[in-house]
């Protein structure tokens, strides 16, 4: 078996060792997810049915590879293993089990929007204040209530729940949640957390259904196990429980999702639940550069809760992790962009071998059109996905429709679009009556005269009428036929294409693309059911990273780092490397939050392979304003010997150029603001014309005189003004002693510490 070959002992140990309870918690890069996927092939070889393995990973896209990975050891029979997600794997149980717990099998999975858009009708109707109670708000603490499967009758009976609520002054958020869950029910509905909490209350009520799948999963793995929320862990505590053939991998120093109720006491706890065992230790990383890995362990060492781990790298030492400094987020982008070209043509790299990461999804923006102007193509993953765009949840709200009527959202959706005199009133009449008989939108609808007064009986007729033929055609037609039936008789294919804006069309084509998409899935060989019942279960949990069609093309990769997870890549840029983005603003009022986004650092610069660089700008638009940015606090805590600070030089375009003209508007608009002004300095000539500039503005230095340092200029200088010192990079002076001509300063340099510099000959330069 030759694939045991590629294994160090202990991971080889990990693999072979199939039988009982294990765990693995290494740092990044040590083959954890290596080992799951050749255990899994292992298994498979040692004559275990693929049918009773079930192994949990954190995405689909990680699901895929592996999959991938594990036919090349075993064939076809790797087609036949249970591997997803939490989130799509137990939609598929729930598809299979929902009439046991009251709902229809062709249940409707509500996204997040339409979950939002549930809640704000919700408030509206109760007349509540949609400032106190936030749609995003109660959405989150709903959310958290069922990942800590708290169901809405124990919310209401807890008497610290109640109490928090009635101190927060939210004490209606028991009923707001009662009702959330009502109405989803009452639609045929489940949301994402929904997903989870009800397939804990199927296992937990259904004690056969229960049996039923510790059978069939003989084997469980999970991957990224250090960020399974409390719903995960209980799911997946109760499947082992027959064989405890569990084998979970993770790092705690990789758990990035506290913020959304991922308990990292589940990997503490692992030992607890399973006495007899088997911890694996792996320590080598074969992914990075032996320079990133101790720039990793360094940063991490930082935080203080944290399991005791070494982690080394046998690989080559690599080049310093670069640091880049730029004037803006514009900038930061150029500079990104061109260090991709270059690197790509000098040494022979795709890019593939590229990706870019941030903390945020506004950040994408000033990246992609740095990288359009250089014609370098990209991805962006995990962003909105392409079934989230207006057109095509128009059009799917129709599909769904077709096979669950009762989709509250999907009605809401479509019931006036196109245009056919539905409007408001009449959704809010129709809700109302549905409240009153308890009964759904969609019985309203089909009766209307019997259930709501005035005239627009006939349009509810017409649009019942649609739906109904809908139904009708989608027993006859194949998946194909029916949605471009739907597509044209619901009016929206017209609607788009009368619309002749580069938007409309872009539109049009997408809708077209969606019916492609369909008829490739239609013509598939390889499924049974290729109703468009089938295509449309799950395609709330798509994600953007999803879509076969690109896969094969050489894009540079740009996702947030929550979504990097996982991955590697040959050179990672980490951008916006800015207080109060990263660390965002949010997490430094705790040490719980700051250590996450420390985490999230760590993350961050472990996927890089071979290269590492880190940009941030010293100014960037948040929130429509520019908004002067320090550069992040993880920079300096990083041992200085490894890094390369690089100066960006102050571009030379002159003003009037596209790329400042923003900048310069900001400027004028925001001069006369305090956090500008820079104290005046004591020495007027070349060096006062430049400090007195405000600090970080964005005035291009072709048109201020650059003062190389001049002796006789020395006591230009002050504490706490920047400076720029041709080998270390930017600091900030923290100490002046001495008199002329030998003045020497402290200065304090990002990443470097202080430095005693003579300023006769350190050609420091004020920035
Ligand atoms: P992360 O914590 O980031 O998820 P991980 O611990 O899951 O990392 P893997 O992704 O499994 O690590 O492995 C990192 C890289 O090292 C992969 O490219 C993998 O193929 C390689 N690798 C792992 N173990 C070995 C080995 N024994 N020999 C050679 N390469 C290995
Ligand atoms: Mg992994």
């Amino acid at each position: 078996m030759d694939y045991l070959a590629g294994l160090n002992p202990q991971q080889r140990a990990a693999v072979e060792n199939t039988q009982g309870p294990a765990m693995i918690v290494a740092g990044a890069g040590s083959g954890k997810t290596r080992v799951i996927t050749y255990r899994v092939a292992h298994l498979i070889e040692k004559g275990v049915d693929a049918f009773n393995i079930l192994v949990l990973t954190f995405t689909n896209k990680a699901s895929k590879d592996m999959r991938e990975r594990i036919s090349k050891v075993v064939g076809p029979e790797a087609k036949n293993l249970w591997m997803g997600t939490f989130h799509s794997v137990f939609a598929k149980i729930l598809r299979v089990e929902a009439e046991k717990i009251g709902y229809p099998s062709n249940f409707t999975i509500y996204d997040t929007d339409d979950s939002k858009s549930l809640i704000r009708a919700i408030l509206r109707e109760m007349q509540l204040d949609d400032k106190l109670y936030n749609a995003n708000f109660v959405y989150n603490r709903i959310s958290s209530a069922k990942n800590n499967l708290v169901s809405h009758v124990e919310y209401m009976q807890s008497a610290e729940i109640q109490a928090e609520d009635l101190s927060n002054k939210r004490p209606m958020l028991g009923v707001i949640y009662e009702t959330y869950t009502k109405r989803c029910f009452k639609a045929g509905a489940m949301d994402f957390d929904d997903l989870l909490f009800k397939t804990n209350v199927l296992l937990k009520n259904h004690p056969d259904v229960l049996n039923k799948y510790q059978q069939k999963f003989k084997y469980l793995m999970v991957d990224e196990y250090q960020d399974t929320n409390f719903s995960q862990y209980t799911i997946v505590k109760k499947l082992a429980a027959a064989y405890q053939n569990i084998c979970v991998v993770g790092d705690d120093a990789q758990s990035i999702y506290g913020f959304r109720g991922a308990n990292i006491q589940n990997i503490l706890n692992f030992e607890k639940d399973y006495p007899d065992l088997k911890v694996y230790k792996l320590e080598q990383n074969y992914r990075s550069t032996q320079n990133i890995v101790e720039v990793a362990n360094s940063i991490i060492a930082n935080n203080k809760n944290q399991l005791e781990k070494n982690v080394f790298s046998e690989n080559e030492s690599g080049d310093r992790i670069k640091v880049s400094r730029a004037f803006t987020d514009n900038e930061e982008g150029k500079i990104v962009a061109e260090a991709i070209v270059q690197d790509r043509s000098s040494n022979g790299l795709n890019y593939n071998d590229f990706a870019i990461l941030y903390r945020t999804n506004a950040q994408s923006r000033a990246m992609e059109e740095a990288l359009r102007k250089l014609s370098v193509p990209y991805k962006i993953y995990g962003g909105l996905s392409f079934y989230q765009r207006k057109e095509i949840k128009d059009l799917i709200a129709y599909f769904r429709l077709t096979f669950n009527p009762s989709d509250e959202e999907a009605i809401k959706r479509v019931i006036n679009y196109p245009r056919r005199g539905l409007g408001d009133t009449t959704v809010d009449k129709i809700i109302v009556a549905a409240d009153q008989h308890n009964i759904t939108m969609w019985k309203v609808i089909q009766d209307p005269q019997k259930y709501i007064a005035g005239r627009i009986a006939n349009q509810l007729n017409d649009f019942a009428m649609l739906i109904k033929s809908f139904q009708a055609e989608s027993k006859k037609l194949d998946a194909y036929e029916t949605a471009l039936y739907i597509s044209q008789h619901s009016g929206i294919l017209k609607e788009l294409h009368t619309d002749d804006s580069i938007e409309g069309r872009s539109r049009y084509e997408n809708i077209q693309e969606l019916l492609n998409g369909i008829k490739e899935f239609a013509e598939r060989e390889d499924i049974e059911d290729r109703s468009l019942a089938i295509f449309m279960q799950d395609i709330a949990l798509l994600t953007n990273d999803d879509r076969e069609d690109d896969k094969l093309k050489d894009t540079v990769s740009m996702m947030t780092i929550h979504s990097a997870k996982g991955l590697e890549f040959k050179n990672v840029f980490v951008v916006g490397l800015e207080e109060n983005l990263f660390p965002s603003q949010m997490s430094l009022n705790s040490r719980t939050d700051l250590e996450e986004e420390r985490r999230l650092f760590y993350v961050a610069i472990t996927r890089a392979e071979k290269k590492l660089t880190l940009t941030y700008a010293t100014s960037r638009y948040r929130w429509g304003t520019l908004t002067n940015c320090e550069p992040s606090r993880f920079i300096s805590e990083i041992n200085a010997k490894y890094l390369e600070l690089e100066t960006v030089k102050a571009p030379k375009t002159s003003i009037g150029s596209d790329s400042f003209d923003g900048e310069r508007r900001s400027w004028s608009q925001q001069r006369d603001s305090d956090s500008f002004s820079k104290p005046k300095p004591s020495v007027s000539g070349t060096a006062t014309s430049v400090s007195a500039r405000p600090k970080n503005t964005m005035l291009p230095t072709a048109h201020i005189p650059t003062p190389g340092f001049r002796p006789d200029a020395a006591n230009a200088f002050q504490n706490g003004m920047e400076v720029e010192h041709e080998k270390f990079g930017f600091g900030k002076i923290i100490n002046l002693e001495g008199t002329l001509p030998d003045v020497k300063a402290t200065v304090f340099f990002q990443g470097l510490g202080n430095k005693q510099l003579l300023l006769k000959f350190a050609k420091l330069r004020i920035v």
